[in-house]
């Protein structure tokens, strides 16, 4: 068995886990990531959801219950963790826009606005596009994107197709990034009769530099050029994904990708290791903090049985606001089923609350009375609670 020492052991790499692992490696500790598989951002419109309600943000989570994580983050640790994820995309090739004191609005592939906080730098000229013409771009036989929903919807607007040779959107925006495919593509475009406006197409713009070749696009047309989410697999979701690993790497920090956790080792109230499953070696990752953040029930850091909800990795104990027979609506994803306040709890240092752990924090959806579709606060609830995790167990070891 392999055996390696680190300073903090982070055991989740969606939102939470990566703002953890990016905020410690950066404050020197040495961090290693332990994560099954890719996080649910992969899945995302790649949009930071602060709080859907009301124009501002950050006012809407003054209305938020106590027991709300967000409540114990604070105004001021939403702020920061905010300016954190923006500094940190501002040096990859996705910069975001958007300010946590006011909520914008994105198109979606079927002709609805979805209120949002901070956007790719892609969508930022989405705001406002329902009052100029709206030129719509699709690819021949895409699938999950619908610009007659859109043009049935707004009227100001008309589209047209083009043919990529290839029609799924990862592959199309490989394509985008093939030498002489965006010459192709423009000179196609500028052909076409559009009435004075903006111009949008899926979000295919590549996965290395989509600003850099949206720039490029509009210069050539001369308008303003935007990306609309699909649904997924979502590029933008997965260019946020990367960027932060990415970030979290070049810190030097240290990846166990693709491993799940077979046990754990507790001795009185500190964890000290973790063994990762393998078919060949097993390896034990030993750390002087821990920090849970394996998501909610999508990504397995919560399970349902018939008559329980298991936390998957220290057992912990899982609170479920309301009675049993409430878990059993028949759509899983109605904003507001009992069932997605189910977490963890923890204390305002954000430890599992009766554990008696020293050494484990715990952040993301996987916290309890997060009620995340409900306030349609995902990543954002990923990006605070991540950060306030870290800082409190900066202060631990420290
Ligand atoms: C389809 C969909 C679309 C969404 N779109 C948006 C959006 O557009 N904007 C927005 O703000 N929010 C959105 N959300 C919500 C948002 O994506 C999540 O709330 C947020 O990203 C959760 O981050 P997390 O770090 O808590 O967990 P996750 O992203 O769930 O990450 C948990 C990670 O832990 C790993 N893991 C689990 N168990 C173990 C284990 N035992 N050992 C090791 N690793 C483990 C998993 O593999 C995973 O990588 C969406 C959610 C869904 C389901």
């Amino acid at each position: 068995m392999s055996d390696s020492l680190h300073d903090v052991v982070v055991i989740g790499g969606g939102m939470s886990g990566l703002t953890a692992s990016i905020y410690l490696a950066g404050k020197g500790f040495k961090t290693a990531l332990i994560s099954r598989g890719d996080p649910v951002c992969c899945l995302s419109t790649g949009c930071i959801d602060v709080m859907a309600a009301g124009e501002g943000p950050l006012e809407a989570i003054a209305d938020l219950p106590g027991g709300h994580p967000y409540r114990l983050v604070g105004r001021k640790g939403i702020e920061d963790a905010l300016k954190l994820f923006k500094d940190t995309m501002a040096g990859s090739p996705v910069p975001y826009v958007g300010t946590p004191r006011r909520n914008r609005e994105i198109l979606t592939p079927i002709g609805t606005f979805k209120t949002t906080c901070l956007v790719p730098r892609t969508m930022e000229a989405s705001q406002g596009c329902r009052d100029d013409y709206l030129h719509v771009i699709s690819f021949s036989g895409i699938r999950d994107f619908y610009p007659s929903y859109i043009t049935s919807k707004l009227p100001n607007t008309g589209f047209s197709l083009y043919d990529a040779g290839v029609s799924s959107t990862l592959a199309i925006a490989t394509r985008f990034e093939e030498p002489g495919f965006v010459d192709d593509f423009c000179s196609w475009l500028s052909g076409i009769e559009i009435p004075p406006g903006r111009v949008a197409l899926p979000a295919v713009l590549g996965l290395r530099k989509p600003v850099a070749l949206m720039e490029d696009i509009s210069g050539r047309i001369g308008r303003d050029v935007f990306e609309i989410p699909t649904l997924p697999p979502s590029i933008p979701g997965l260019r946020l994904f990367q960027a932060l690993k990415g970030s979290f790497q070049e810190k030097g920090g240290y990846v166990f990708w693709g491993k799940a956790i077979s046990s754990v080792e507790i001795r009185g109230n500190m964890v000290e290791a973790v063994t990762l499953a393998a078919s060949g070696r097993p390896s034990r990752v030993q750390g002087r903090a821990f920090i849970l953040a394996t998501g909610s029930f999508v990504s397995g850091g919560l399970f349902a049985t018939r008559d329980a909800v298991k936390e998957t990795v220290f057992d912990l104990n899982v609170e479920i606001p309301g009675p049993r027979n409430d878990w059993f609506w028949n759509d899983f994803f109605t904003p507001g089923h009992p069932i997605e306040g189910s977490g963890i709890e923890v204390d305002s240092s954000f430890r599992p609350l009766g554990s008696g752990l020293e050494n484990l924090f715990v952040c993301g959806s996987i916290l309890a009375r997060s009620d995340i579709m409900k306030n349609h606060c995902g990543h954002g609830l990923a990006l605070a609670t991540g950060l306030k995790a870290a800082k409190m167990c900066e202060r631990m070891l420290t």
